[in-house]
């Protein structure tokens, strides 16, 4: 537990005066302000227990609730039992996009609104009623990787889409709308501007120094330790270096890789590992904090492949964005990067 009574050692020797900090592949600012007065608080939204839910649409037996399955993981069963499924990706009943619209030319502005277009899916991550990944044992979370990466190919057949994201929001602060365990899935076609600011600073990266910003990256974290969360042969999670929020985590492959969806089966068991690992530590932490994660890969098209470096994003979120936030986009946290990952080692 990440506490004023407990605090990470590096901060307790190193007090120091705010710092700005730029993100390597960005270039976005943030602002490392650790005020002693402000401790992070645990959770202003902590994932509670579920008591159950018998309207809960996404449980076993309630697959008639929900538009029908796009794809099913069967459960074991032999018979395969209409109930017996491991895992389901619905479309999504209140989508933010509709499945038919005009396509949009890559560089043109529109000045007048056209019909939002695109994929917009639900993953069931369980038949049963949990709300945490951690709940879930290891191999489940490879299976939701694997449903990532099935629809991802799938999108990526759509010659109206550019891009997709895969994401979840646990907690109501993060967004949830309903507890049961899940995530969403979305296809654009365009290439929204987080995911551009990355592809642009990677692309400036490459002409620069001729190499993938992550994989340089990825090297230094492992070299230097300092932000290192946890390893494995060949994953790394790290607190970033200019984390915008407390507890900020980045997974992301050793090894040059551009698509998740790409990742071998063997290697999405190691990171389905990593990622359960890294999760209670944050939970453990921070008292199960509300949290986003999000999969930013490669665009559908091959001209990034070179610099683009696919990762995970774990946001937790803890603090409040205010009118500097939303005014400026530079971010200020009050914890560290490096005393993050000092706490989230030890937890
Ligand atoms: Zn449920
Ligand atoms: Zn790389
Ligand atoms: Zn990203």
């Amino acid at each position: 537990m990440y506490s004023s009574t407990n605090p990470p050692s590096l901060e307790s020797n190193t007090r120091s005066a705010p710092e700005f900090r730029q993100d390597p592949v960005t270039g976005q600012w943030v602002v490392i302000a650790v005020d002693r007065a402000q401790r992070p608080q645990a959770s202003i939204d902590a994932v509670a227990d579920s008591n159950g839910d018998p309207n809960c649409p996404f449980c076993r037996g309630q697959e008639h609730e929900t538009p029908p399955a796009v794809a099913v993981y069967p459960g074991d069963c032999p018979q395969g039992l209409p109930h017996d499924w491991q895992l389901r990706v619905v479309p999504n009943l209140y989508p933010a996009l509709s499945r038919h619209g005009d396509p949009i030319t890559a560089g043109e502005t529109r000045e007048s609104p056209i019909l939002a277009h695109g994929w917009h899916e639900v993953v069931i991550e369980s038949p049963d009623h949990l709300q945490r990944l951690t709940e879930l044992p290891p191999d489940q979370v490879a299976l939701v990787l694997q449903a990532y990466q099935d629809r991802f190919r799938v999108y990526a057949e759509d010659p109206m889409m550019r891009c997709a994201i895969a994401f979840k929001n646990c907690g109501r602060d993060a967004g949830m709308s309903l507890e049961h365990i899940h995530s969403q899935l979305v296809a654009f076609p365009f290439i929204p501007s987080v995911l551009a600011a990355e592809l642009a600073g990677a692309e400036a990266f490459q002409a620069r120094s001729g190499g993938c910003v992550y994989c340089h990256l990825a090297e230094n974290e492992i070299r230097q330790q300092v932000r290192l969360v946890q390893q494995t042969d060949h994953f790394l999670a790290i607190c970033p270096y200019a984390s915008r929020v407390p507890f900020e985590i980045w997974v992301l492959p050793r090894d040059h890789q551009a698509r998740f969806e790409r990742l071998a089966a063997n290697l999405r068991h190691e990171l389905a590992h990593l990622l359960w690992d890294v999760l209670r530590r944050l939970e453990e932490s921070l008292a199960h904090p509300a949290y986003n994660y999000v999969v930013h890969t490669c665009p559908f098209d091959t001209r990034s492949e070179d610099h683009y470096h696919w990762h995970f994003e774990i946001i937790p979120r803890i603090a409040h964005l205010a009118g500097l936030e939303w005014g400026t986009g530079v971010y200020v946290n009050i914890v560290s990067p490096e005393a993050a990952a000092h706490a989230l080692r030890s937890a």
